[in-house]
């Protein structure tokens, strides 16, 4: 079984198909799906959401954070918000985490000084509530590393990683584990591909980040976005490019993401049985 530890199920390319889209990932045999918000406004949504699809796919989870891309719009009063939907979530299994938070120095018009004051105020609430936190790491791994280093943040995901091999031994020293999805799927994408071929296999994990970063066989196909439906097929990529099999690679980064997402692997204990890849 397949784990897809970043899709934005909210997204609106989804919004009217959801029913199809879940029922299709759980015939692919994806297990288990991490829906992070991306806005204090969305906390509410990605949590009913979560219980709505979660009848479906028991592994269902959500985190909830303030995107870097979204951090324009925010308002200070959104971290307030966010304290007061974290604290309502802790009773509900399927909320695992903060996030996504993070830094974005590639994508131009926001704001640097936004950007810090919202990432640093989350990673204060990951630290005070001791939850882990999914990363959204664009340009900016040594600035988000110098701000995890400064607290006790109980490690998380650095998603889409896309760093070099001495910030994602950095990352991995912090208890991190790194995404790996379409983007590695491109033979031109040489340096995620040596980073998923030579890093530990205990620090990999996957994703589709749906509807975004499509792998290298969609626009051929004239698919119009990511769902994850189509991580096993990413996956079985990720896998031959690692030179393990299928069921090898599944199980192990389904054991990696659990391992850095406790609440996750305390609602998936009881139905999953990681070893079934097919
Ligand atoms: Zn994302």
């Amino acid at each position: 079984m397949w784990i897809d530890t970043h899709c934005h199920l909210d997204a609106p390319e989804f919004s009217g198909s959801l029913p199809s889209i879940i029922s299709a990932a759980k015939n692919k045999n994806v297990q288990a799906i991490l829906l992070p918000a991306v806005k204090a406004a969305d906390c509410q949504r990605v949590r009913s959401l979560a219980a709505e699809f979660g009848v479906e796919l028991p592994g269902l989870v959500y985190t909830l954070g303030i995107h870097p891309l979204y951090t324009n719009q925010a308002h200070e009063n959104d971290i307030a918000i966010l304290e007061e939907q974290i604290t309502q979530s802790l009773g509900d299994p399927r909320f695992v985490g903060i996030g996504e938070i993070g830094l974005d120095y590639f994508v131009e018009g926001l704001d640097p000084h936004k950007q810090e004051y919202f990432f640093n105020a989350q990673l204060d609430l990951a630290q005070q509530f001791q939850l882990p936190v999914i990363l959204h790491v664009r340009r900016s791994q040594d600035a988000i590393l110098k701000g995890l280093r400064r607290r006790n943040i109980p490690s998380g995901i650095a998603h889409a990683f896309n760093g070099s091999f001495q910030q994602a031994e950095q990352f991995i020293e912090l208890g991190f584990k790194l995404g790996f999805g379409g983007a590695a799927t491109y033979e031109r994408a040489l340096q995620i591909r040596r980073l998923l071929a030579e890093l530990p296999i205990e620090s990999i994990v996957t994703e589709t980040d749906a509807p975004d970063i499509p792998p290298a066989w969609l626009r051929e196909e004239g698919v119009a976005f990511n769902e994850p439906a189509f991580l096993p097929r990413i996956g079985r990529e990720l896998a031959s490019i690692r030179g393990l099999s299928d069921d090898e690679f599944a199980l192990a980064v389904w054991r990696n993401a659990m391992q850095v997402l406790p609440r996750w692997s305390a609602l998936c204990t009881g139905f999953a049985n990681p070893k079934l890849a097919s």
